[in-house]
């Protein structure tokens, strides 16, 4: 019989909600992002991102539950796609585009929250604190009038609902604000269904993407896990098995690429913009520092080659008066790329040759970045080792990811409590 978990996400500044199928297949991924919310500010405001969550999470659940309809009412005999993850606004614009059918009641026409949600005026932020305007990607209320019925007499999210067996949420690591909102509302239904509630870490969700997109993939495995805030190697004997290798000891991968970014005058976020400006410099342009900690040390520094970066930006900005040209910009970039990639793809090899299982699992933001894919590609060639790197869009933050792990914790009756709780700080060794 199969397994169907419903998983919400929202751990930073992605609200996203997925339902997946025996920890494997992916019935819908709906995504939304945040970053048109946070690049005004050169980066993630918690308080807006909670705010953001608490705002979209209901529409974006109820769009993941009626993506998911026809494949559990059976209405649609083709097969499960694989992975159905597109961007927020895309998808948010074509499923406005396209639904005219209204399964939901209309909503108050003069609040984005639909009257179950509203905030008691009493309650509501005075104009003085308001959050400042962000362009809004879309009006929730309209995504939850334009949420299609699978069968007739029922709107899809309800008759979704009922084949959901179980009801997934990251509770850490993350911004705590941010986490709470995800696990309210996992709780919520969860209790409201009589279904089991599973806490799941967001470092074992992003090791899982990759169950999702190959189906034939199982431990052993070294993992490799490279995002804003985590650049940790595992090394995974078995399912829900986790031995730490190495880890940074200063900055993550893609935090360095971030500031390096931000420094350099990208903006925010900074990974996927240095990585195109770099697309035409000259990797060797600048040398930067690639740190080792010696044998047996899987461990990574980026503030070593951040901070000779920093250091090179302001020597360039003194020879060029503040106007560097293009050529040597994206040369600096692609150095400072290589160098942290060199440093990844170094490490990852090294630990995974002492393990020796002929693959090494690639997840995380910085997953998306395309030298750091060909340069594994090339050592797994040399070394005869198989890469295993899930598309971008399972590589950043997403609930399918989620709804993976949470299965592998179902499978083993590994629930949680309704005490669960945010874990800000949560590390994988204690993920339980
Ligand atoms: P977290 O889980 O820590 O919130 P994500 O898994 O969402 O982070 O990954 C976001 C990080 O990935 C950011 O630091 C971003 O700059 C980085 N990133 C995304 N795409 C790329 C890319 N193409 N090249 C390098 N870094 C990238
Ligand atoms: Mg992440």
């Amino acid at each position: 019989m199969s397994i169907n978990i419903l998983a919400i996400e929202t751990s930073c500044d992605e609200t996203s909600a997925a339902v997946v199928r025996d920890g494997r297949v992916v019935l819908s991924n709906i995504i939304f992002s945040q970053v048109k919310q946070h690049e005004v500010f050169g980066g993630v405001v918690p308080e807006i991102a909670s705010r953001k969550h608490v705002e979209v999470v209901i529409p974006i659940i109820d769009l993941a539950l009626s993506e998911a309809a026809p494949f559990l009412c059976g209405t649609t005999s083709n097969a499960a796609p694989t992975a159905t993850v597109a961007d927020s606004s895309a998808t948010l614009a074509a499923q406005t585009a396209t639904t005219t059918a209204h399964a939901m009641p209309p909503a108050p026409a003069a609040s984005a929250a639909s009257a179950a949600h509203a905030i008691p005026a009493a309650l509501a932020a005075p104009a003085a604190y308001a959050v400042p305007a962000a362009p809004a990607l879309y009006d929730s209320t309209e995504l939850l009038r334009n949420a299609r019925p699978c069968v007739p007499g029922g709107s899809s999210p309800q008759i979704a609902l009922n084949s959901i067996d179980a009801v997934a949420v990251t509770y850490g690591p993350g911004l705590a604000g941010a986490l709470l909102t995800g696990l309210a509302a996992a709780k919520g239904l969860a209790f409201s269904l009589g279904k089991p509630l599973i806490g799941v870490n967001h470092i074992e969700g992003h090791i899982c993407a990759a169950y999702l997109e190959y189906p034939e993939l199982a431990p052993p495995f070294t993992a490799l896990v490279v995002s804003g805030g985590h650049s940790h190697i595992y090394y995974v004997p078995g399912y829900r098995e986790y031995e730490l290798m190495g880890r940074t000891r200063d900055d993550a991968a893609g935090e360095a690429f971030d500031k390096i970014a931000r420094a350099g005058g990208l903006g925010y976020p900074g990974g996927p913009k240095l990585s195109r400006a770099a697309a035409d410099g000259d990797p060797e342009a600048f040398s930067f520092p690639r740190v080792r900690f010696g044998s047996g040390s899987y461990d990574f520094s980026f503030s070593g080659p951040k901070t000779a970066a920093l250091n090179q930006l302001n020597k360039l900005k003194n020879i060029y008066s503040d106007n560097i040209p293009g050529n040597i910009m994206a040369s600096f970039f692609s150095s400072f790329q290589a160098a942290v990639v060199d440093i990844l793809v170094e490490n990852v090899t090294q630990a995974e040759l002492t393990k020796n299982t002929g693959k090494i699992v690639v997840v995380g933001g910085v997953a998306a970045n395309t030298l750091l894919r060909e340069k594994l590609t090339q050592s797994g060639i040399n070394n005869r080792i198989s890469i295993f790197c899930p598309p971008p869009a399972l590589c950043t933050d997403n609930a399918a990811m989620i709804g993976s792990a949470a299965y592998f914790k179902y499978s083993s009756r590994q629930l949680s409590s309704m005490e669960l709780n945010a874990i800000p700080g949560a590390s994988l060794d204690c993920s339980g």
